[in-house]
């Protein structure tokens, strides 16, 4: 089966791809992984809030206010249905991954590590799953150590299990690395990480738009994820949570809403996950990120990875063919996401002159320059594929590369 259907379909839901009188402006658009496009859902749903049901949310007493808190409420209940948590309350809006991530260090991690402790990370983890660690560990003494990965990217499960001493107080790693599209394989290292008494959290960054999530069946202590990867806003994302752990989690942020009663001798904080959600938060967002979860879940998954796994075996094959280029990454499963360097032509060359053919992709370290080091390599050029992309696309970047070639005289 050819993927061009379905997705030149789901194309015209995305006015990005319109020109003003309403034709496919032809772009080609790779670099879904620094973020994705939005659907006219997603706009219509903003629009409509902000248009009919705006107020702030939880104190009002008032028919607006009351609306406000239901939608808001109503993309938490979304929210947990996409991953299938066991309840809405054990997901906590957040700004993206990034701030899950550093909540998370500044409470979870900050409770549970001390001098000596250690925090286990991997090879490639993307720089906000790096650097919140680092600096818990110099907050507590801690310290960082790392998973490594094989040549191809994979990671060394049996150096995991070597690395899974009684020092180390929790794991956290990508499910899907950015950098080189590898898919890991979480049951596998949650099990493991388990059986030492370890908690796991995920960072779901790059997997949240490609694959069906389900944390119960994961069995992860966190998973955490950006809204704007998966065809929602900027500014949103979301971070699940058993629930035992949630409760016995400290405030991330003081502030209104996160509160029980405040004197100043003594502040009691709201129950999980409102605890978690200090100020007037990101309502439309919330709006905007659940018509994105349903727009996807519309299509559904089954559609979705099949097709990323035709996008992966067909840009896999016609990249290949393309002399003194070489992928990065090429450990299986992974999802429509190509990293590759050509001899003789800087990434970043290649990034601006592909963007004359219309060609949008990115070049660079790709916030994951401990997993470059690792690969020798200073940078490397990366398409990532979205649900609208087709094989027509990776024709168009094939063809833009060998313009590129021509143009450096290969
Ligand atoms: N982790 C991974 C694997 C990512 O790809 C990204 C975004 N590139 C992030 C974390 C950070 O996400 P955000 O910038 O949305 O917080």
């Amino acid at each position: 089966m050819k993927p061009v259907a379905v997705s030149s379909r789901m194309r015209g839901d995305f006015p990005i791809f319109r020109d003003p009188e309403g034709r496919d402006n032809g772009l080609v658009y790779l670099d879904n992984g620094a973020s994705a496009q939005k659907p006219q859902v997603v706009l219509d749903a903003v629009a409509d809030f902000y248009a009919t049901a705006y107020a702030n949310i939880h104190r009002g007493v008032y028919r607006l206010s009351e609306e406000a808190t239901r939608r808001y409420e109503g993309g938490r209940a979304t929210v947990a249905n996409f991953l299938n948590a066991g309840s809405a309350e054990q997901i906590v809006f957040t700004r993206g991954t990034t701030e899950a991530i550093n909540l998370l260090a500044a409470t979870f991690g900050q409770q549970r590590v001390g001098p000596g402790d250690e925090i286990l990370i991997t090879t490639l983890e993307h720089h906000s799953n790096i650097v919140p660690w680092q600096l818990l560990c110099e907050r507590t003494g801690a310290q960082l150590k790392i998973v490594p990965i094989g040549d191809n990217g994979s990671l060394d499960l049996t150096a995991m299990g070597e690395l899974l001493t009684e020092r180390v107080k929790l794991l956290s790693v990508a499910h899907v690395s950015n950098a080189l599209g590898t898919i890991n394989p979480l049951r596998e290292i949650i099990r493991l990480a388990h059986d030492c008494g370890v908690p796991v959290i995920v960072d779901g960054a790059q997997a949240i738009p490609h694959l069906a999530v389900d944390v119960q069946a994961l069995d992860c202590d966190f998973y955490v994820f950006s809204g704007h990867k998966i065809y929602g806003p900027t500014g949103i994302g979301a971070l699940y949570g058993k629930r035992e752990h949630l409760e016995a989690m400290p405030p991330y942020q003081g502030g209104g809403d996160m509160i029980e009663s405040v004197t100043f001798e003594k502040t009691t904080y709201a129950p999980v996950p409102t605890r978690f959600e200090a100020g007037t938060p990101n309502i439309a967002g919330v709006v905007g990120l659940a018509a994105a979860l349903d727009y996807v879940s519309g299509i559904g998954f089954e559609t979705i990875e099949q097709h990323g796994r035709e996008l992966v075996e067909y840009g896999t094959r016609v990249l290949g063919e393309i002399p003194d280029l070489r992928i990065i990454g090429t450990a299986e499963p992974k999802v429509p996401v190509f990293s590759f360097v050509i001899d003789g032509i800087h990434p970043h060359d290649a990034g601006t002159i592909l963007s004359e053919s219309n060609v949008a992709i990115r070049a660079g370290h790709h916030c994951a320059q401990p997993l470059m080091d690792r690969l020798g390599l200073p940078a490397t050029t990366r398409a990532s594929l979205g649900l609208y992309n087709t094989t027509a696309d990776l024709d168009a970047l094939v063809e833009a590369v060998q313009n590129l070639r021509k143009f450096f005289g290969k």
